[in-house]
């Protein structure tokens, strides 16, 4: 069957017409032994060409493969198949007393198609997705199923790793016991003043701390904390308490957004900003994000605040968080603690690419690594220079795919060899 196949943002028409979808491994199997190049579909909710396969490429999902969800209480660990989306496997680990350390802003998301492009959430002591995961079980370019562990020394490329070594069929997550979650957002964290001390106590006042902006005045409208229950109650005196249920995104409705005021609830349902029974927009948005030391911090949000009136026209919110430094070789936050500056942009590409443009400029001299899955101007030579462990990743990718099948123009620019 024939179909148009897009990205969830509508920004990306993929080449192929046809989404295969086995519902075996065997048949998984079979069709990336006997493809000539093979790229994977995951929820499709990234902004750029990472999963395009290229004319003569074979898209694949694994959303068809029969889903696991293998809770293991005594280990506290979970084995889930690629395709699952975070949104059923938390509700499905929060039923045995468990938990994931983190989550990103959307519950939407695959497991797969997350840990493979860095997807992260917030908080100074959490790492990106990736940072969960303990083993990898993947169907490589011969259609044989190769399994890595985290005490494996090529570990490092296996997680976050661009869908280029082959098709993920399932992973292996470590967990931790349930715990809540109470959700506080306060208004106005003006920019005057924000030095690095004030910026570290600020992100550092809840296990998830994310800031929010508009651009149109130096400051941020809204701070959002989300506070462990078993934690310290932080002291907020550099910002004033909501009056009102809030979304990230000014005059977007709040009722899609996590419930507010400090109610506690289960972890998965105040993690993500956004309740996974909404849709939490119609799509019409571009996103990017840049992740940089975190030490640059306040200078990095100077360096926007000087741009802010050719930010602020094309934008529609700006959130800051923080990730904990990981070892994915290809990790945006790899070896560094971090600060990820993203973007919602509207969704006029032809308006926002000259700003990313800028942006990229204003923020170069921090040697920012943009987020895989986002909407990016940086010329692969220049991000290759930032990733210490390239070298690695490319003889693991030599190993795992000699002949290149999961490689697309995306993936081959970014390998360089
Ligand atoms: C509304 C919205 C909110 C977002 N919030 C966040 C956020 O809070 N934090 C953040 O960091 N990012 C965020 N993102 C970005 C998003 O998390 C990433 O783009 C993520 O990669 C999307 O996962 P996906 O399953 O949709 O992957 P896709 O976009 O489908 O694919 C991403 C990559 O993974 C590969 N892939 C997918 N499945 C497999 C598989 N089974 N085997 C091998 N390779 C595979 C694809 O080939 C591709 O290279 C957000 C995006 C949207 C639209």
């Amino acid at each position: 069957m024939t179909e148009t196949i897009t990205n969830w943002a509508g920004n990306i028409t993929y080449t192929t017409k046809e989404l295969h979808r086995p519902y075996s491994l065997d048949a998984l199997r079979a069709l990336v032994a006997g493809s000539e190049k093979v790229r994977v579909l995951g929820s499709g909710h990234s902004f750029n060409d990472l999963a395009e396969p290229g004319p003569e490429g074979v898209l694949l999902s694994v959303a068809g493969l029969p889903p696991v969800i293998d809770v293991d209480r005594t280990a506290r660990t979970v084995r889930v198949s690629g395709g699952v989306r975070y949104a059923e496997l938390a509700r499905a680990v929060d039923a045995q007393g468990l938990a994931l350390p983190n989550m990103a802003s959307l519950p939407h998301i695959s497991v797969a198609g997350s840990v493979a492009t860095g997807t992260h959430g917030s908080g100074v002591g959490n790492g990106s997705l990736a940072a969960a995961v303990r083993e990898v079980e993947l169907v490589t370019a011969d259609g044989s199923v190769v399994t890595v562990g985290r005490d494996e020394q090529r570990f490092g490329g296996a997680v976050t790793s661009l869908g280029a070594l082959g098709v993920v069929t399932s992973l292996t997550l470590d967990l931790e016991p349930s715990f809540e979650v109470e959700q506080h957002v306060f208004t106005e964290l003006p920019l005057d003043g924000l030095d690095s001390r004030r910026f570290e106590t600020v992100m550092a006042s809840a296990y998830s701390v994310s800031l929010f902006t508009d651009w149109r005045e130096p400051g941020f409208r809204q701070v959002w904390l989300k506070r462990r229950t078993d934690q310290p109650l932080p002291e907020v005196p550099w910002a004033a308490p909501a009056t009102e249920q809030m979304h990230p995104v000014p005059g977007m409705p709040a009722e899609n957004c996590t419930r507010q005021f400090g109610t506690p609830g289960p972890w998965h349902q105040r993690l993500p900003h956004f309740r996974a029974e909404f849709t939490p927009s119609s799509g019409a948005e571009l996103q990017s994000e840049y992740l940089l030391p975190r030490s640059y911090a306040v200078e990095a949000l100077q360096a926007i605040d000087k741009i802010r009136n050719t930010v602020a026209p094309v934008l529609q919110t700006c959130e800051v968080r923080t990730v904990a430094a990981d070892e994915q070789w290809l990790s945006p936050s790899y070896g560094r603690d971090t600060v990820a500056l993203h973007f919602t942009w509207i969704e006029d590409t032809a308006a926002v690419v000259p700003v990313v443009r800028r942006l990229e400029e204003a923020l170069d001299a921090f040697a920012p690594r943009p987020h895989w899955g986002k909407v990016f101007a940086v010329p692969a030579r220049v991000l290759r220079g930032r990733y210490p462990r390239l070298a690695d990743f490319r003889v693991l990718a030599r190993e795992l795919d000699p002949g290149r099948k999961f490689a697309n123009a995306f993936v081959q620019d970014i390998l360089g060899d």
